[in-house]
């Protein structure tokens, strides 16, 4: 508008090079009309001006020119052949605005603008000036809990690109003036507001300090700077205008007040203030009291809050707060469809499931669809499964190696499924689908899952008789294949090898000093759960003398129990030394026969006994384990107690870490060791996954002979910012997403 007034006044014109007005400026062809176009081609004056500037220089116009005029530094295109925002542009307009009008900027808007308009609260401030009124408003940040200063800095000596100080009510008397002859001519303000031409007679979509949105009749302009945004859009043809000036720095407001303007959907954030908890964040750091507030699906604020006039709240009545629960190896997804709400899951404080898991999964897509055909509580995250991959490419014959060509297909599915968010490839070597599969095949898989960003998850090949090898030989694929690999549901299952973690243990500290990317999860119980042919390490399934070693070394017969068995539905819930008894027969025959009697397509399910409680302790402790279920809706009581049991019997009852240490498991270190971004913590922008539980009474309460046993002690679970879980009963709300890698 300045440079408006002096040429109306006849004392510059836009087409004369600024080297008229400014003899200093190292560049010739340059012409004013170029700077209000914004087509000059100047470089940014931050970036020449930060490296050549002390740490107490204050940049002001003048001592700007005079860097411009010693670097010379390269236009960043020739002028006018390209439009480009650039705040050098204006502050080069206000240098010559002050030469030609012989006073300073400030003098000049002043007398010229402001005093005309009667713009009370409206002037040009900068840092050399030695006061300023007391309306003068400063910029703030907002750091999760408290604001802070966050105000001119030492580029602010400088005007022409900003620091101009208004109220909302004086730039609409501004904004008014504008329809009318008050500062400019009508003439002269239309070419303010007309796009300006590029040299090839091409349109850009600027014309003099306003962005031309619709030609005629809509013009903006944003501002940012330090703490501060702001925008003007004016509807011309309409005479309404929209102003919003902030000075917190939070873009909400500029979208929502556009969108309600605009008459398009407006969402009204929706905030809700969880009170009067310990922050357990999930970076292992110790508790701090506080509050944290969640803003649609996310964490805004975390820190000392007081609600906000009429804002909804929960007392967590000085319990802990924890971010959800992230389940390294999941088998819940089975029964989503049947029972959204997850209650195995979320009455344990799980928020995301990590499916896909033993070399089994649905496609990337199928997971989509399946959520959005039945919306279910939690998110779901999956890996792609080597076996499942074998199957679509191999047919029913899986119990051989694949060809290389097999291969190559399998690359490709599994390609595809990296690019759908996949995290990775996931095997389970020691089932009889992928038992036969050669390393060489597992590593090329795991190379192109590595190759895309993703993770390698396995069920090894041996949990008792050869895990030696089947560690050697994670280690190896996660050497070969250049990828972060998990031992999941690390254990030793073999009598003479208990108290073996930790030398094991300090195998895997050594590999990872050796560069191999090596994690592990581990779930909290003495037994697995299988089917019982996993008892015969050598595939020999009608040999006496490998069931006696099973029941020797593998299994405690009389606390297995068969979970499952429909050729005599009549002997689930019995041990297999019952079974042996009924049928006057040792263990070991009894083991032959449920393996003979329950060959497919007959189904059985053992949840076997066979570990010691120090490896599992060992295991927990290791500072790269996570803690996962491997359960399901029902079966092994890990699907509904898992977590609680870990915080219950582990953390409380056998002090075996800090409460901090076994939250950090179960999240961040669980959402980095499978690979998931923005959840795993209490932190301001990362995703509402949260779980309020009573450190003192927290406790699983599932058992073999009542597996879907709730858990006693987490209160409220929410994921995504909405309420699935509370007073032991799921709330029908279903925000679960697909996680994606
Ligand atoms: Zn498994």
């Amino acid at each position: 508008m300045m440079a408006m007034m002096l040429k109306e006044q006849g004392k510059l014109q836009y087409d004369d090079a600024v080297q008229k007005y400014l003899p200093a400026f190292p560049y010739s062809n340059i012409t004013i009309r170029q700077l209000m176009n914004q087509t000059s081609g100047l470089p940014e004056y931050f970036d020449i001006a930060q490296g050549d500037m002390n740490p107490l220089d204050t940049l002001t116009n003048a001592s700007l020119l005079a860097l411009l005029a010693h670097k010379k530094p390269p236009l960043v295109f020739e002028p006018g052949t390209k439009w480009e925002y650039c705040n050098t542009n204006y502050t080069t307009l206000a240098s010559i605005i002050e030469k030609v009008s012989g006073m300073s900027c400030e003098q000049f808007f002043a007398r010229h603008i402001a005093a005309p308009l009667k713009l009370n609260n409206t002037y040009v401030y900068h840092l050399k000036l030695k006061s300023y009124p007391p309306s003068r408003v400063f910029g703030f940040s907002y750091d999760g809990s408290h604001y802070e200063l966050n105000d001119l800095l030492r580029f602010d000596g400088i005007v022409g690109d900003g620091n101009v100080y208004s109220s909302v009510e004086d730039l609409y008397k501004w904004d008014q003036a504008l329809y009318t002859e008050k500062l400019v001519k009508k003439s002269t303000f239309t070419e303010a507001i007309t796009a300006g031409k590029l040299n090839n007679g091409e349109n850009t979509e600027y014309g003099f300090g306003w962005f031309i949105r619709v030609p005629g009749k809509v013009v903006a302009h944003t501002g940012s700077w330090v703490g501060f945004l702001t925008e003007i859009t004016r509807y011309i043809d309409r005479n309404q205008t929209i102003i919003v000036l902030e000075n917190s720095a939070n873009g909400y407001a500029r979208t929502l007040i556009k969108n309600i303007w605009d008459g398009k959907p407006v969402t009204l954030p929706k905030t809700h203030v969880i009170t009067n908890v310990k922050i357990i964040d999930g970076t292992g750091l110790p508790a701090v009291a506080g509050s944290v507030r969640v803003l649609n699906n996310r964490v805004w604020h975390v820190g000392k809050l007081t609600a906000f006039n009429g804002e909804s709240t929960t007392d967590g009545k000085g319990k802990v707060l924890a971010p959800g629960f992230i389940d390294n190896h999941s088998h819940h997804d089975g029964g989503l469809e049947k029972n959204p709400s997850a209650l195995a899951v979320t009455s344990q404080g799980i928020t995301t499931i990590v499916v896909g898991q033993d070399g089994r999964s649905d496609a990337m897509d199928s997971i989509q669809q399946a959520i959005k055909k039945t919306p279910v509580s939690v998110n779901v995250a999956s890996f792609t499964g080597h076996a499942s991959l074998r199957e679509k490419v191999m047919g029913k014959n899986l119990f051989r190696k694949a060809t290389p060509a097999e291969i190559d297909s399998m690359k490709v599915l599994l390609s595809h499924e990296m690019d759908k968010g996949s995290l990775g490839l996931s095997t389970g070597l020691e089932y009889e689908e992928a038992f036969y599969s050669s390393r060489d095949e597992v590593v090329a898989l795991a190379k192109v899952a590595g190759e895309k960003g993703g993770r390698y998850i396995s069920h090894i090949r041996s949990e008792d008789l050869n895990l030696e090898d089947a560690i050697d030989e994670i280690l190896a694929i996660g050497y070969e294949a250049k990828i972060p690999v998990q031992i999941t549901h690390i254990k030793i299952a073999m009598r003479s090898k208990w108290g073996h973690s930790e030398k094991i243990l300090r195998q895997l500290d050594r590999a990872r000093q050796n560069g191999i990317n090596v994690t592990a999860d581990v779930y909290p119980y003495t037994m697995w759960s299988s089917t019982p042919r996993v008892l015969f390490p050598k595939k020999d399934f009608e040999s006496i003398t490998s069931a006696e070693f099973a029941v020797r070394e593998l299994f405690d017969p009389e606390a297995s129990v068969m979970v499952r068995y429909s050729p005599q539905p009549a002997w689930q819930g019995k041990t297999v030394s019952e079974i042996a008894a009924i049928n006057k027969e040792t263990t070991a025959q009894a083991l032959l026969r449920i393996i003979r009697e329950s060959a497919p397509p007959e189904q059985s399910g053992i949840v076997a006994k066979s570990m010691s409680e120090t490896d599992i302790s060992n295991f927990l402790k290791w500072p790269y384990a996570s803690i996962c279920s491997d359960g399901s809706m029902r079966g092994h009581p890990r699907g509904h107690g898992s977590f609680t049991r870990v915080l219950g019997k582990y953390v409380r009852e056998q002090k075996l870490m800090p409460l901090e240490t076994a939250i950090q498991k179960m999240t961040s270190l669980a959402a980095e060791n499978v690979g998931i971004k923005n959840r795993g913590l209490i932190a301001p922008g990362y995703f509402a996954d949260l779980v309020l539980f009573d450190p003192e009474t927290v406790i699983d309460n599932a058992t073999i002979e009542n597996s879907t046993a709730l858990s006693s002690g987490v209160e409220a679970v929410w994921v995504n910012g909405t309420l699935v879980y509370a007073n032991q009963k799921p709330i029908a709300n279903y925000p679960g997403v697909q996680v994606k890698r």
